[in-house]
C-alpha cells in the first residue's frame, strides 16, 4: 500500500515570547485536523498527530493522496489560520507570524509553513522518526544527516548493511538560488562535503537509496527568500525512515549526540549548540538554545503507533549537559563572531546597518594614503555611502560627525514606518522577530 507521510509545521504564536504554543492554540489545530481522520482509509487522512517543539506546532498526517496535495496542505493551512485567531485573542507573541500570505493557493510551500513529506510503498513494519527543531535553520540538519548517511565512523550500518554500503543519493538545495543538485555517494562525497561547509546556503533536502526508495525528506524553505527579505529563520522538520535498508533508528538518533553549533537562537542572530530535548518541550529562555526533538513512530496501513520520545532516555540528559556547557562557552564571548552570525545572516539587519552607518560616517582616509571612499559593507552593496569629507573638513577633534542620508532616515522615521517596510509578513506585528 502506498502511503504518504506529510508533516507541516508553523509558528503562529507563543506564550510570553517565542516559548511554546498555548493549549488553546493546539486545540484549535486539533479541532480542524481530527475530524478529517478515518482509520478505514476513507477520510482525507488515515491518521494524524499534533505536537510542538518550542514555539512551532507540527501536524503529522498520513494519507494516500501523494505529496503536494492541495486538500491535505489546505487542511494544515486552515488549522494554522484557526490557531492564529486564537493566538490573537489570547495576545500571544508573534500571532500568525509564519502565515505570510492572505489566502491559500494550493500548496503551503512558499507561504510560510515548513513541509517535509514523502510517498512510499509501506513496509510490513514501517518505522520512521520525525525530528523537529526550533530556534535554528534547515542547515542545522546537515551535520546529523551527514553522520547518519555518509560518515562510517558515526554509523557502522553504512559498512555492514548491503544496501547502505552501495551509497545513497543526496539532494542538496541552494536555498539562495532555489536550485537542487543530486549528489551520488560515494563518488560525490567531497563535493557534498564542500556544500555542507556552509549550512546557511546549502541544505540537504532529501535522501534516496540507489533504487529510489525515499529515506529522508526535510523542510528547506528559508523565510527571507519567501518574503523577499529576511524575516527570520525557518525552524526545520524532517522525516527519516529507519530499519531494514535504511539506518537503524538508533543510528539515526545517535547522529544528534554531538551538539554542534547552529545558527539561530535569540533574535535569530547567534550560533549555539543544537540540544536534543523531549517531545513537546518549550524553548529555553537561556538565550534560546536551539532544540531538536525526536518522534519515533511505527505505522501500518497508514495508522500510526507512537510516538516514542526518542530523546527522553537518561543518556540524553548527559548530551543535554554537553550542549549546555557548549552554550555557556560560546555565549561567554558575547557579540564577537562566531558567537554572532555574519552580518548578512543577522535577523536584525536594519538595526545593525543603523549602527554601521554611524561607523561609516566617522571613517576618514588613513593619513598619508590616497583618499578613497570607504567601500560599502558586503552585507548591503547598495548602502548609500557617506560622502568622504575633504581633508580641510576632517579635524577629528572638532568635526561634527556627518550623518548620512540613510542614517537620518533611520533616526527620524517613526517606528511604524520602519515596521511597514517589513511587510509582506501580514499577521505579525513588525517588531516581533521569529525564533
Ligand atoms: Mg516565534
Ligand atoms: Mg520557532
Amino acid at each position: 500500500m502506498k502511503i504518504t507521510v506529510t508533516v507541516i509545521k508553523a509558528d503562529v504564536g507563543g506564550i510570553g515570547g517565542h516559548t511554546r504554543p498555548s493549549d488553546g492554540l493546539l486545540n484549535a489545530v486539533r479541532n480542524i485536523v481530527k475530524p478529517q481522520v478515518r482509520k478505514d482509509g476513507k477520510g482525507l487522512l488515515i491518521d494524524s498527530y499534533i505536537g510542538y517543539c518550542g514555539d512551532d506546532i507540527h501536524i503529522v498526517m498520513t494519507h494516500t493522496r501523494g505529496v503536494n496535495n492541495s486538500a491535505v496542505h489546505g487542511l494544515a493551512w486552515r488549522a494554522f489560520e484557526a490557531a492564529t485567531k486564537v493566538a490573537k485573542n489570547e495576545g500571544l507573541y508573534g500571532a500568525g507570524q509564519d502565515l505570510l500570505k492572505d489566502s491559500f493557493s494550493g500548496n503551503v510551500k512558499g507561504m510560510g509553513p515548513g513541509v517535509a513529506e514523502m510517498t512510499f510503498e509501506e513496509r510490513p513494519n514501517e518505522a520512521f522518526t520525525i525530528y523537529a527543531a526550533d530556534k535554528t535553520e534547515p542547515g542545522a540538519f546537515n551535520y546529523p544527516f551527514y553522520r547518519m548517511m555518509v560518515d562510517t565512523l558515526s554509523n557502522t550500518g553504512l559498512i555492514v548493511n548491503k544496501n547502505l554500503a552501495k551509497g545513497v543519493r543526496i539532494n542538496v538545495m541552494d536555498v539562495e538560488k532555489g536550485k537542487v543538485a543530486q549528489l551520488e555517494m560515494w563518488q560525490d562525497k567531497p563535493t557534498l562535503e564542500a556544500a555542507l561547509m556552509y549550512p546557511g546556503r546549502y541544505v540537504v533536502s532529501s535522501v534516496y537509496t540507489k533504487d529510489n526508495q525515499p529515506i529522508i525528506s526535510a523542510s528547506t524553505d528559508r523565510l527571507h527568500n519567501i518574503a523577499g527579505k529576511y524575516v527570520g529563520k525557518d525552524d526545520p522538520i524532517c522525516i527519516v525512515r529507519t530499519q531494514k535498508d535504511f539506518p537503524a533508528t538508533e543510528e539515526a538518533g545517535a547522529a544528534f549526540s554531538n551538539p554542534h553549533l547552529v545558527a539561530g537562537n535569540t533574535r535569530g542572530s547567534h550560533h549555539m549548540p543544537l540540544m536534543p530535548v523531549k517531545i513537546n518541550s518549550p524553548a529555553s529562555i537561556n538565550y534560546a538554545i536551539p532544540i531538536v526533538s525526536a518522534l519515533v513512530f511505527s505505522m501500518h496501513n497508514g495508522v500510526l503507533v507512537g510516538p516514542v520520545d526518542g530523546f527522553a532516555s537518561v543518556d540524553w540528559d548527559y548530551i543535554r549537559t554537553i550542549a549546555i556547557k557548549r552554550a555557556i562557552a560560546i555565549r561567554s564571548q558575547g557579540f564577537i563572531h562566531p558567537a554572532t552570525l555574519v552580518p548578512e545572516e543577522l535577523e536584525y539587519a536594519e538595526g545593525y546597518r543603523a549602527r554601521m552607518s554611524v561607523l561609516w560616517s566617522k571613517m576618514r582616509p588613513i593619513p598619508g594614503t590616497k583618499e578613497s571612499p570607504h567601500p560599502p559593507h558586503p552585507s548591503k552593496p547598495s548602502q548609500p555611502q557617506p560622502s568622504t569629507p575633504q581633508p580641510s573638513q576632517s579635524k577629528p577633534s572638532d568635526a561634527k560627525p556627518a550623518v548620512p542620508e540613510s542614517e537620518k532616515k533611520i533616526q527620524s522615521a517613526p517606528q511604524t514606518k520602519v515596521k511597514k517596510s517589513r511587510k509582506p509578513r501580514k499577521a505579525k506585528s513588525a517588531d516581533v522577530k521569529k525564533a
